[in-house]
């Protein structure tokens, strides 16, 4: 699928839909890091806190991986239980970053609305939250913050981004979403789309944001 605009890197955590019931849900990252002793292998593949994972680099060298899932765990390594000896627990911390490395497109999602709570693999930006569908293409932001202030962009007389928080986000909106005839259009639908995360979603939400995005035509900057 081509997407419609650039979309990585991405933070550690991105307001989604849920997949089950298409209410508001929250998805967390899981991060891996590498076994460094063959001794080691065993514990990962039989700790349930863990998965483990063979892996291959790019010369075809293959390597052992645990991955830590925190949005399953209390949503921190804090609740690790045990390592071997020579590992800590912020090997599988979120580095401390706006946005994340690179690493795995797998996670946790957390539907407070259906109480789903499982692993997902993360479909961008299908499984966003905020999104908004404007002339055949997709409009999209991680979560809230980043959403608020996107919307704040839009409608903003002047182009610097210099006092966002999300502007090397912001600085990959396409142009046409910022043109004069689309700022209206564009800032009423993703407020509508704000408005009824914060009041509490409802099945119009879903009905609007519901369109996959391989169903729009795509284009990049
Ligand atoms: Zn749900």
């Amino acid at each position: 699928m081509t997407l419609p605009y650039e979309w990585n890197p991405m933070p550690h955590t991105l307001d989604v839909r849920c997949p089950s019931c298409g209410e508001p849900a929250y998805f967390e990252f899981a991060e891996i890091a590498r076994i460094r002793e063959k001794k080691d292998i065993p514990f990962f593949q039989e700790n349930d806190q863990f998965d483990y994972l063979l892996c291959k680099d790019s010369c075809g060298h293959r390597w052992h991986a645990a991955v830590y899932y925190a949005g399953l765990h209390g949503r921190t390594v804090d609740t690790i239980r045990e390592l071997p000896e020579g590992y800590e627990r912020s090997d599988w911390a979120h580095s401390k970053y706006l946005y994340r490395g690179s690493g795995l497109d797998s996670g946790s999602v957390t539907c407070p609305s259906c109480c789903l709570h499982r692993r997902h693999d993360l479909q961008w930006p299908h499984n966003a939250f905020f999104q908004v569908e404007f002339k055949r293409e997709l409009l999209w932001a991680f979560n809230l913050e980043s959403a608020i202030e996107l919307r704040d962009y839009i409608t903003s007389p002047n182009r610097d981004r210099s006092g966002y928080k999300w502007r090397s986000f912001l600085m990959k909106i396409p142009k046409k979403f910022l043109l004069q005839g689309a700022r209206d259009t564009v800032s009423k639908r993703l407020e509508k789309i704000i408005a009824q995360y914060q009041n509490g979603s409802n099945k119009s939400v879903v009905a609007t944001a519901d369109k996959p995005a391989s169903s729009l035509r795509s284009g990049r900057l």
